[in-house]
């Protein structure tokens, strides 16, 4: 217990998992908190100070699983091993202790384990850190070793964070406060650590040594700030994997002026790589990965995230998917290839950190097996540069994979304490130990035959388990005759049980103990020849690194072209105009579920912003609800990002201009999901809007200012379009119920309006889901109702309102008021000017009404009102 309480006192922030034989234990509070977390029996084992002392325990072969478990809830595990053999600890007195040590904290940021990580996502640590007034993020992936930092000031920490998804975010314990809501939006726990980890002095020094090199420059220029934040990154892995230190690559500095910029909200709303329901599945990255390999997928999730800015490098990235795409048949059998592709970055990291086992040697080796053959099989091509220096890396490995080769079995066991992962003929001493084990085996099948002869016992045995070694076992009917002369004289009784009765002999604990040792060295061998091998592999990790990636871009670019293929995309022309012009272009995630239904097509549709010279930078798009706005809206931002990231996309023809920010916003009442005030989270992320756009953003408002009452709602989105339009100078579409907006093209030049058609037939309205220039006549709200299911009598009472509002208004320019006021019924045609009409009571009783402090079931009676007093 004293051994406890001191381990313990030193990780008072994580759960212990004490090891006690085959059981990870843990006690006290961890108990408690554990056994609910867990679902698991909460019992007792001893006093301490007079009081039972709380104990749960889990088995160590099955510690994974709940090691997860109890990760995902938030928590914290130390997992402290036993460091000797109890003999060992029995050697130094009777009460001496076998020694523990906690070797290692298991926190989200810091999991290897495949079984803890999903494969085909990556699963970042993050530090933060603020040096004077620079601030900086760096982030690494220790399952493959990547390894980032960026300056990224607090302003922009939530759309870093909601850019990269990490799990756990390092900050000074002087920040925690600060930081604790932004960090905690991100859904990333946040780990506070000592000011001083995040020295940037120290952190230098800390980065030198670890990169075996003299100064940080090697690597790039990096700030005071970005250096505290990789230095504190590296302190924390050092405190979490207690000493040992993955395998890092060098690294590099990201810039935000490198990337397409898109914040929280914007990724949430496009729905990128999460569904609005939080699953993957309905995401625009379920819709388009086709990739094969783990790290390609990982690869296609952070060009997704991060689409880029720089053209060269966005073409060479659509060159090579164009290539894959020409190449039909060499891009599948590339794919074939690929397949057979194991997770290297994820096996190498492993063996780095020294929790690697035989199948993370047969990993590396079929690995590079594969990059060998496809390597091959990309040999007489005329690649694109992309793919030139990727098949570069795949070359080189022979001397390695010939070593693994020959050392390793076809398919070795998990665990390397097992054994038999070496394959015969590589090592003579182990190959004889295991003849000796193995002949001792035959030597004893044989023994069971001799001395079922001797004894007359036909259904004598010799078993083997973990008490009594190897034995020889008859019935209990037996009993009697072995135990008497002269049997008992070879026979030495061990153990009787309920049917059985146990033996040995001489001879067999003879030759069992030969078996034993022969077994055992031939485990010692073994393990020496994992740690040779392990350490040939990490004297290359560099080379297998750069391998690895290699065949990640192979795999994306061959996964996009086969998309590219199966769904009939086509090559978008990215340039530094500041067009969007896109020919009939689908939205793909909608597209792909329309398919699937296997109902209408999807109807393409075209897009045509500023054209470099009088072109519109904006369109304003009414029309019904339901008629396919927003679907419009999202398709052309999902198309510029597809193409940014260099991936073919779905339309006849795309020309994108470079976009710098991607922006995304839908009126509040669509967003109801969230907890705060929906208008007011809707006009703070319009004001980033705002505040942050530059004349290459490309920015959709869906429906801004629903949320609050119709003439503040139009008043806002009228005065957010002439914003954009004069000030931010971006591109945009921006859709609206408000149909008085469709004046603004009129006096604006940079605005168009467009609408999404729909026809009208017997009463009810059709979508044609067309976008064509001009503006909604209507909005068809009433058959849109209908459409939904709404009673009839409720459809039919609506119609008689609506054509009673709309002769009014016709009659009498001022009822606009009562109009504006239903939303349902906005649809009114642009505003004429009212005649001059003396006062009637009709107009008195007009001028009496405040709409904004009706409700609606006073308005409909005040309909009434109005209607008595025509
Ligand atoms: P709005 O924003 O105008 O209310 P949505 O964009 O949400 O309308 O579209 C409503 C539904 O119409 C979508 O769920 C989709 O099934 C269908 N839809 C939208 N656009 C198209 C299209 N271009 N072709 C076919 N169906 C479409």
């Amino acid at each position: 217990m004293a051994q406890y309480l001191e381990i313990k006192d030193a990780h008072k922030d994580a759960l212990l998992f004490y090891r006690m034989g085959d059981f990870y234990e843990m006690f006290f509070d961890d108990a408690v908190a554990a056994s609910e977390a867990l679902d698991i029996a909460l019992t007792k084992r001893g006093k301490h100070a007079g009081e039972d002392i709380p104990m749960c325990g889990v088995p160590v072969h099955s510690a994974e699983g709940y090691l997860l478990t109890l990760i995902r809830k938030g928590f914290r595990v130390g997992v402290c091993e036993q460091m000797e053999d109890p003999a060992e600890a029995k050697k130094r007195g009777s009460k001496s202790v076998v020694r523990r040590e906690v070797v290692r904290l298991v926190t989200p940021g810091t999991l290897t384990e495949e079984s803890l990580l999903e494969a085909r996502r990556h699963n970042f640590l993050c530090a933060y850190a603020l040096v004077r007034d620079e601030a900086a993020l760096a982030w690494v992936d220790i399952s493959t070793g990547e390894f980032h930092a960026m300056l990224v000031p607090p302003v922009r920490l939530g759309p870093e964070l909601a850019r990269l998804m990490p799990s756990e975010v390092v900050v000074s314990e002087t920040q925690e406060h600060d930081l604790a809501e932004i960090v905690s939006e991100s859904g990333a726990a946040l780990t506070p650590l000592s000011r001083s980890a995040f020295d940037s002095a120290s952190a230098e020094k800390r980065l030198c040594a670890l990169f075996e090199v003299s100064s940080l420059d090697a690597f790039g220029q990096f700030s005071r700030a970005e250096v505290s934040a990789m230095g504190a990154v590296v302190e924390y892995l050092e405190i979490t994997q207690k000493g040992k230190l993955p395998l890092l690559r060098k690294p590099q500095r990201e810039a935000q002026a490198r990337v397409m910029q898109i914040d929280a909200a914007t990724r949430r709303n496009l729905e990128l790589t999460r569904a609005m329901t939080g699953t993957r599945a309905g995401s625009l990255l379920a819709a388009i990965d086709h990739t094969v390999t783990a790290a390609g997928a990982r690869l296609l999730e952070r060009r997704l995230s991060s689409p880029s800015r720089i053209l060269s490098a966005i073409h060479e990235r659509l060159d090579a998917v164009d290539f894959a795409v020409k190449q039909g048949r060499i891009c599948s059998s590339l794919r074939d290839d690929l397949r057979k592709v194991p997770d290297l970055d994820r096996a190498l990291s492993r063996l780095g950190l020294d929790r690697g086992g035989p199948r993370d040697l047969t990993a590396i080796r079929n690995g590079l097996e594969q990059a060998g053959q496809i390597s091959d099989r990309l040999a007489a091509l005329d690649l694109p540069p992309l793919l030139t220096q990727s098949a570069k890396a795949l070359v080189g490995h022979d001397e390695l994979l010939d070593l693994l080769d020959q050392a390793l079995v076809a398919e070795p066991p998990l665990l390397a304490r097992d054994g038999g992962f070496i394959a015969p003929g590589y090592d003579d001493e182990l190959d004889e130990m295991r003849q000796l084990r193995d002949e001792g085996r035959g030597v004893i099948a044989k023994m069971q035959a001799q001395y079922s002869q001797e004894t007359g016992i036909s259904a004598l045995k010799i078993k083997h388990n973990n008490v009594l070694g190897y034995f020889v076992e008859v019935t209990a009917t037996h009993a009697d005759k072995m135990l008497s002369e002269p049997l008992s004289d070879t026979f030495k009784h061990r153990q009787t049980t309920a049917n059985q009765v146990r033996f040995t002999t001489i001879p067999l604990s003879e030759m069992e103990t030969k078996i034993l040792n022969a077994g055992g060295r031939a485990l010692e061998i073994e393990k020496r020849l994992f740690e040779s091998l392990r350490h040939a592999i990490l004297s290359r990790a560099d080379q297998i690194g750069a391998a690895s990636h290699a065949l990640a871009e192979i795999d994306l670019s061959t996964s996009l072209a086969d998309l590219a293929r199966a769904e009939d995309w086509i090559r978008p022309n990215v340039d530094d105009s500041r067009r969007l012009h896109i020919e009939a272009g689908r939205h793909p995630v909608v597209e792909q579920a329309l398919k699937k239904q296997g109902g209408a097509p999807f109807i393409a549709n075209d897009c045509e912003l500023a054209d470099g010279s009088d072109g519109a930078d904006i369109w304003l798009l009414t029309g019904p609800n339901m008629a396919g706005k927003s679907t419009f809206l999202r398709q052309n931002a999902l198309i510029a990002l597809l193409a940014q990231m260099g991936s073919y996309v779905p339309a006849k023809k795309a020309e994108i201009g470079l976009v710098s920010q991607l922006f995304s916003r839908v009126g509040a009442s669509d967003d109801l999901a969230r907890g705060r005030s929906t208008f007011m989270v809707e006009m703070v992320e319009t004001a980033a809007i705002l505040n942050q756009s530059d004349d290459r953003a490309l920015v959709i408002l869906d429906e801004i200012g629903r949320g609050t009452a119709t003439y503040d709602g139009l008043s806002i989105a009228w005065a957010t379009l002439e914003h954009l339009h004069d000030v931010n100078k971006c591109r945009a579409l921006f859709a609206t119920h408000y149909h008085e907006m469709t004046n603004l093209a009129g006096k604006l030049p940079g605005v168009e309006n467009a609408t999404v058609a729909v026809k009208e037939f017997e009463g009810d309205v059709i979508f044609l889901h067309e976008v064509r220039k001009g503006a909604a006549d209507r909005s068809y709200g009433v058959q849109v109702a209908k459409l939904a299911g709404l009673p009839d009598a409720v459809v039919a009472r609506a119609r008689v309102v609506l054509d009673a509002l709309e002769k009014g208004e016709r009659e009498g320019g001022k009822k606009q008021a009562v109009i504006d006021d239903l939303p349902l019924f906005a649809a009114a045609p642009a505003p004429t000017p009212a005649p001059e009409i003396g006062p009637n009571p009709l107009e008195q009783r007009l001028e009496s009404i405040i709409p904004d402090e009706l409700s609606p079931r006073e308005a409909l009676n005040l309909i009434y009102e109005l209607k008595a007093l025509k």
